[in-house]
């Protein structure tokens, strides 16, 4: 614990009041950290596609452009490295504004299964390039959930495109909504690498990832699922997983259910 103390005086120099601040340093010695480290990752992160950049540009500039074909490979290779910085600083300037309360929000009562049905159908493209099979279970009746549709959508696209990316070709992805107790559940399951034990209470962590080459190579940032968790967060949710290596994992959202009556 740290105290700091800071006087007033009147402008006879008697003492007129006191500031005493308590501080507890293991937190903000904590939170230093954290920062540390963030700053760290984004410096690494930002850092290896400059350098391909850079090295790509200079063999270019150095005679490689004469010859075309060799020229477009090169071009494609800065093309893709240059998309990894902006998905990168587009994640980055979302967390940013959630953790400044800088979003707009769009709050709204809607069905949670119209949302499931039409993020799924945004990744029909992606289960068929893997000929990933897709089970889907939703309830007969409506699931309202006060919810901003975009951002949800965002979070369920993002759970979803893990699933895939995370699947061998032909593996199974399910997909379910539930109610349970006031709270709508989504269930994103899948049969493929999952996540081995120790590293699954830190996959919601800022730049966390089990296989940094593997994420990268499929143009993962490691932000994806530190986002999703603080959107659902807002939305009064939860986001947790469950797996086990080798087997599959499943992630589930829950959500309060709306059960305010509308006023006509
Ligand atoms: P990334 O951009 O790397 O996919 P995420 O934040 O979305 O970042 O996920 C963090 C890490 O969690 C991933 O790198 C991966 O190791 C692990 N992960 C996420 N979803 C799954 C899944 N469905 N199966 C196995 N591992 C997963």
């Amino acid at each position: 614990l740290n105290a700091s103390l800071a006087l007033f005086r009147d402008d006879l120099g008697r003492t007129s009041g006191a500031i005493v601040v308590f501080q507890d340093i293991t937190e903000s010695q904590k939170l230093d950290n954290m920062r540390r480290e963030f700053v760290a990752n984004v410096s690494h992160e930002l850092k290896t596609p400059i350098t391909t950049i850079k090295s790509y540009t200079e063999t270019l500039l150095d005679g490689a452009l004469e010859d075309s074909s060799l020229a477009r490979n090169f071009l494609e290779v800065i093309e893709k490295e240059s998309d990894r910085m902006s998905s990168l600083v587009k994640d980055l300037l979302q967390l940013s504004h959630i953790d400044y309360k800088k979003v707009n929000w769009d709050f709204r009562p809607l069905d949670l299964k119209e949302v499931v049905e039409d993020s799924i159908s945004k990744m029909d493209m992606y289960f068929k390039e893997k000929k990933q099979n897709l089970d889907l279970n939703l309830p007969p009746n409506e699931v309202r959930v006060v919810a901003d549709r975009v951002k949800f959508e965002q979070v369920l696209i993002n759970l979803i495109s893990n699933a895939i990316k995370y699947t061998q070709p032909r593996g199974n992805i399910k997909i379910s909504v539930d109610t349970v107790d006031n709270f709508a559940l989504v269930k994103i399951a899948d049969s493929g690498i999952g996540i081995p034990k120790e590293d699954v209470s830190r996959v919601f962590e800022r730049f966390y990832r089990v296989d940094k080459g593997r994420s990268r190579v499929q143009g993962g940032t490691g932000l994806g699922l530190s986002i999703a968790k603080n959107i659902i967060e807002e939305h009064g949710g939860d986001i947790t997983v469950k797996s086990e290596l080798g087997k599959g994992s499943e992630f589930m959202i829950s959500i309060p259910v709306d059960n305010s009556v509308d006023m006509l």
